[in-house]
């Protein structure tokens, strides 16, 4: 039997990971990506570079690689008050949750995926969602993850997986399955043509992509590749 999944693709390096780890499982998979108005549009130019490219890393990934779909929801722009749809600073609210937070985009965006999965035929639906890095969004929690498959399911009466491969993943550990997924190839292809920094600033070029360095994403990248960078040279050392 094939398999088919549906892939939560922003453009950053969560999702890209998260696409090429379907790739590697799934005999097709689709693409599916959210205008809401982020400031960080530029993620939005990122994805189409990545989806060009990314077929060519393995064998058979571009004959898997299939339709991408692109969901204008503006609309989550206009009710949400946060510092990734307007222009202020990012900060802790009162709540202890940074104000990056988007009240329910993630429940959005996986009822929006599963709809369109269910007129694909589609079982899986795949989302980088992860409770380790996850900076408190209460939206990346396994439990919600598991709340939301059980209440798609009832509603549409169907049988979907939400796979969240990075759950229990720092970001150490989402580079190191980057590389063990696609090998350097990938590892570069996300250096180069991901993008995670809130402000959308892509004129410095760092050791581990591009972005401003400052602001919570680019902190968390940035610490991620580190430490990934370390326990590789560690592991390369202990078998020389
Ligand atoms: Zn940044």
């Amino acid at each position: 039997m094939t398999e088919s999944a549906l892939v939560l693709f922003s453009g950053g390096q969560d999702s890209a990971t998260c696409l090429a780890w379907a790739l590697a499982r799934f005999d097709r998979v689709e693409t599916i990506g959210f205008d809401y108005g982020q400031k960080h549009i530029v993620e939005m130019d990122c994805r189409q570079t990545i989806l060009q490219k990314i077929g060519q890393l393995q064998t058979n990934w571009e004959a898997r690689l299939g339709d991408d779909h692109l969901i204008d929801l503006g609309i989550l722009g206009q009710i949400s008050e946060t510092a990734l749809t307007q222009d202020m600073a990012i900060a802790i609210a009162e709540n202890g949750l940074p104000n990056t937070f988007v009240p329910g985009r993630n429940l959005l965006f996986l009822t929006l995926a599963s709809a369109v999965a269910y007129r694909r035929g589609i079982r899986h639906l795949i989302g980088g969602m992860c409770e380790t890095d996850f900076s408190g969004y209460p939206d990346c929690r396994d439990d919600t993850m598991k709340a939301l498959q059980v209440t798609l399911n009832l509603g549409m009466d169907k049988r979907f997986v939400i796979d969240t491969p990075l759950m229990w993943l720092d970001k150490a550990a989402t580079w190191q399955l980057a590389a063990e997924t696609g090998g350097t190839p990938l590892v570069d292809l996300i250096i180069e043509d991901s993008h995670t920094c809130y402000t959308g600033d892509r004129s410095q070029r760092h050791a581990w992509g591009y972005g401003c360095g400052q602001c919570p994403a680019c902190a968390l990248r940035a610490n991620g590749y580190e430490k990934y960078l370390t326990s590789t040279q560690n592991i390369a050392g202990r078998s020389e």
